[in-house]
C-alpha cells in the first residue's frame, strides 16, 4: 500500500474522531470517504461500527461500483452517495457526512441555508437544503449528485450535512463551519426574542 493511502486512512480516522468530539455524529452515525489520488478507488468508513473505536484495518477500499477491493467490513450504507459525488466532481477528494444537530434543527423548513457569521459567509458557497430521502437510498445519492455541482456543502433535511473538499480536512471544515453558524443563528434568535420583550 502506498504512503498516500496510509495517510488517507489516518486522515479518515482522525476526521471521524474529531466529528464525534464536536458532537456532529453519534458513535454509530456519519461517514467519511477519500479518493485515492488519480484513481477510481476510495477508502471509506465501514457500516455498523463504533466510529470512536475505528482502526485502520476497519476501513474499506471500494471501487466506483461499490465493489470491495480491500478490507473485511462492509462499506458505509451511504457509499453510493460518496461515489456519486466523487464521480461528479473530479476536484473533490474528500467527502464528509455528519448529523449536525443544530444545522438539522434550523433547516427543518426553507430551501437555503443563509450563513450569518463572517467565517461561514466567506467559506460557504450557496448551501441548498435537499428534501428528505431515505438514508442509504439510490434516491438520496441521485439528488445529492445532481446538486453538488459547484457547491461545497449540502444539507439533507431531517438528516444531516455533506461537506466536500480537495481533501478530508477541507470537507470537515465545511461541516464544522455550518454547524457553528447554525449555533450562532440559534443563539441570536433566542437573544433577539428575549431582548425584544424588554
Ligand atoms: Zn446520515
Amino acid at each position: 500500500m502506498s504512503l498516500d493511502e496510509e495517510r488517507l486512512k489516518r486522515d479518515i480516522l482522525e476526521g471521524m474522531r474529531a466529528l464525534y468530539l464536536r458532537k456532529l455524529v453519534t458513535s454509530t452515525s456519519g461517514n467519511i470517504s477519500a479518493r485515492i489520488p488519480d484513481s477510481k478507488f476510495v477508502w471509506i468508513t465501514p457500516t455498523d461500527s463504533k466510529k470512536t473505536k475505528l482502526k485502520e484495518e476497519d476501513l474499506v477500499k471500494i471501487d466506483f461500483n461499490g465493489k470491495i477491493v480491500e478490507g473485511t467490513n462492509m462499506p458505509s450504507k451511504e457509499w453510493r452517495l460518496h461515489i456519486g459525488i466523487l464521480k461528479a466532481r473530479k476536484d473533490v477528494n474528500g467527502v464528509v457526512h455528519a448529523h449536525n444537530p443544530f444545522t438539522v434543527g434550523v433547516t427543518m423548513i426553507g430551501k437555503k441555508f443563509k450563513p450569518i457569521t463572517a467565517e461561514a459567509s466567506m467559506i460557504l458557497r450557496e448551501v441548498v437544503i435537499l428534501p428528505f430521502k431515505r438514508p442509504g437510498s439510490e434516491e438520496l445519492s441521485e439528488i445529492v449528485s445532481k446538486n453538488i455541482a459547484s457547491r461545497n456543502a449540502l444539507i439533507l433535511r431531517r438528516h444531516g450535512v455533506i461537506g466536500v473538499g480537495s481533501d478530508i480536512d477541507e470537507a470537515r471544515t465545511i461541516v464544522e463551519v455550518i454547524e457553528e453558524d447554525a449555533i450562532v443563528q440559534t443563539v441570536a434568535k433566542i437573544f433577539y426574542k428575549s431582548i425584544s420583550r424588554r
